[in-house]
């Protein structure tokens, strides 16, 4: 049977080499030294009180047989009995501690590693894509620290010990279990080349599903309104065969291997019985020594087996462990990062064009403009002029295709991510209220912040409705809890604004969500609160734009018109137009060239 391994898509998150992923783990348990030692002194001392056990059995049969008494020994195996519950309770419980600890260690690094990664590199990779990676491969590679690393060293270590115990008493019988050597050698060698690849496939195509899934459960109404049904049908289904083949791939792998390595155990067994009876027969060697080694080598296979049994369950470890380490090299792949910092909150875009990397057209085309540390620009234009995509790059969370954006005078995509997002904020008409109380959702901006300070932001963006609730900070809110409509969860996100306190604020139809009057409450609030401030509001009502220090209309992707409001009137063009059409003047569009940009704008007008 030769199932071919389906290959990595692309555009997912990098997964990481193999002594990139042996680098991760031995760094993660260089964090706990001193219990990883205790933790293999203990399971050391439990291993040779249990290899001291067969042997002394040997002892006994052997004085049995010559009527000598067995007091001693008897007592001897009674201790050593003792000592391996003992110390096998004692190294089961500190290497327990020990694998919780570092599994949630390497949770808590991966949840900061994806916090930190880049916006672009999310949206490229696709969200089911980390969600596989946080739901999936963290609670597998967890089982490798929690379960995998105590199983692993445990049954090392006897087999090490048992086998120098097989050895001492007699080393012809301890040469007997070198006939398992070569079908474990074969058997573990074909398996390991094969199951990395085989799980990292199976694992990617878990990810494709999760997207699929939530791309269909996303646009159902898309779905359904375009009767795409059948479509979307069929990219489930195509995305659930390649699981299917993925994991049948691996199910190969296991279904090949256990049961040969079941077969090969009944060796070592039957060589040590077959030699030790033939030199028992000759009097080489005591009644004893055989049945002690013959002890032996069962104590030493069941270690084996579950060592071998574990060579699957770590394979998958190390395999999530490579997608989770992946994370890590996404994110550094975006460290690049200047030591220069901006010297204020001036923004300049110079010659800027950018296209998505899902189209090749470019959506900028070469647009310059300067915001002067302080000030607030508006910038308005119709829908897909490319507003949403100028601010995304005056934030950094995408880099020009060509050109240069920057805030005071240093690129700001070139920024080291904690130092970008202390300098400029984005605030779209996207909220989210996080399932934490009201003071979580707040110090998501400013961890060490006073509750008087987070009073203030509230107050700051008329938030009055926080100072009604039963709990005051602590109300629990979002999820089963208390839910906020579209503008108290706004005046939250603004809060977090005054609380982040950068030179740079860009508002991406921030208030677009509040009715007209809620809206212009808050930003009233926010005009006091942004003082001194650089913003870049793109404009969803005109009088955001009559209240700004200048104006930007943005058309196509280029500037073209920049001004403050009574020179844009004074124009006479695109934004007088506009500005004419909000106010209700039928023949306001008259000036706009061509009847399909007439349409835009009076939509764009209707929208404000
Ligand atoms: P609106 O007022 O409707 O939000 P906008 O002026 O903000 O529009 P952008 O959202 O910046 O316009 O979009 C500019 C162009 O880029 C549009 O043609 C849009 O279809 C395209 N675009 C926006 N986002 C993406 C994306 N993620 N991938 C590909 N193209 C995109």
């Amino acid at each position: 049977m030769s199932t071919p391994v389906p290959t990595r898509a692309s555009g997912l998150l990098p997964v990481a080499d193999t002594p990139a992923v042996r680098r991760a783990f031995l760094r993660l348990l260089a964090t706990e030294k001193r219990r990883a030692a205790t933790a293999v002194g203990l399971h050391l001392v439990a291993a040779v009180a249990a290899a001291v056990a067969p042997i002394l059995l040997g002892d006994m049969l052997d004085r049995l047989a010559a009527g000598t008494p067995i007091d001693t020994l008897a007592l001897g195996l009674v201790a050593s009995i003792i000592a391996v519950v003992v110390f096998t309770w004692a190294g089961t419980f500190v290497s327990h501690r020990l694998g919780e600890r570092l599994s949630a260690r390497m949770r808590v690094e991966f949840v900061e590693r994806a916090l930190r990664l880049p916006m672009p590199v999310v949206e490229q990779a696709g969200s089911g894509d980390l969600m596989t990676r946080s739901s999936a491969d963290v609670p597998e590679a967890g089982v490798l620290f929690r379960d995998g690393l105590p199983q692993v060293t445990v049954s090392l270590l006897k087999v090490v010990v048992f086998l120098a115990a097989m050895l001492w008493a007699s080393p012809l019988l301890g040469l007997c279990m070198l006939v398992i050597v070569p079908p474990l050698y074969i058997g573990t060698r074909w398996y390991l080349k094969r199951a990395r690849r085989g799980y990292l496939a199976e694992r990617e195509a878990e990810s494709v599903i999760g997207d699929t899934i939530g791309a269909s459960a996303d646009g159902a109404r898309t779905t359904e309104a375009y009767r795409l049904g059948a479509q979307r049908d069929a990219a489930g289904d195509a995305t659930v065969d390649r699981h299917w083949r993925a994991a049948r791939y691996t199910l190969f792998l296991r279904s090949v291997f256990f049961p040969f390595l079941d077969g090969s155990y009944a060796m070592p067994t039957a060589a040590v019985l077959i030699v030790g009876g033939a030199f028992y027969f000759e009097g080489a060697i005591s009644l004893g020594t055989v049945a002690s080694c013959a002890v032996l080598t069962r104590q030493i296979l069941f270690p084996i087996d579950h060592l071998l049994m574990w060579v699957e369950k770590v394979q998958r470890g190390f395999a999530a462990m490579s997608r989770i380490e992946g994370v890590a090299e996404a994110e550094d792949a975006e460290a690049d990062a200047t030591a220069e910092r901006p010297a204020d909150g001036t923004v300049d875009l110079h010659g800027v064009r950018y296209a998505y990397p899902s189209s090749p057209r470019d959506v900028l085309h070469g647009v310059t403009l300067s915001v002067p540390a302080g000030q607030r620009l508006a910038v308005v234009g119709p829908s897909g002029a490319g507003k949403s995509t100028l601010a995304r790059l005056i934030s950094g969370s995408d880099v020009p295709r060509e050109g240069r954006a920057a805030i005071g005078g240093v690129d700001v995509a070139a920024l080291p991510l904690d130092e970008r997002r202390r300098r400029v904020t984005l605030v779209t008409q996207e909220h989210h209220v996080f399932t934490a109380s009201l003071r979580d959702n707040l110090v998501l901006a400013k961890a060490d912040a006073s509750d008087e300070a987070l009073r203030e932001a509230l107050a700051a963006v008329g938030a009055d409705w926080a100072f009604d609730l039963p709990e005051g900070l602590d109300t629990p809110l979002g999820g089963k809890h208390r839910e906020l409509d579209a503008a108290s969860a706004q005046q939250i996100a603004l809060a977090r604004i005054i609380l982040a306190d950068p030179d740079v604020v860009i508002l991406d139809e921030a208030t677009a969500m509040l009715d007209p009057r809620a809206a212009r409450d808050t930003e009233r609030a926010l005009g006091a609160v942004l003082e001194g401030r650089t913003v870049i509001a793109i404009a969803h009502r005109l009088h955001t734009a009559h209240d700004a220090d200048r104006i930007a209309v943005v058309e196509d992707g280029r500037v073209a018109e920049l001004g403050d409001h009574d020179e844009l009137i004074a124009l006479g063009g695109h934004y007088a137009a506009l500005w004419r059409a909000w106010h209700g003047d039928e023949h306001a569009l008259e000036g706009i060239d061509g009847p399909g940009e007439q349409d835009e704008f009076a939509a764009a007008a209707k929208n404000m």
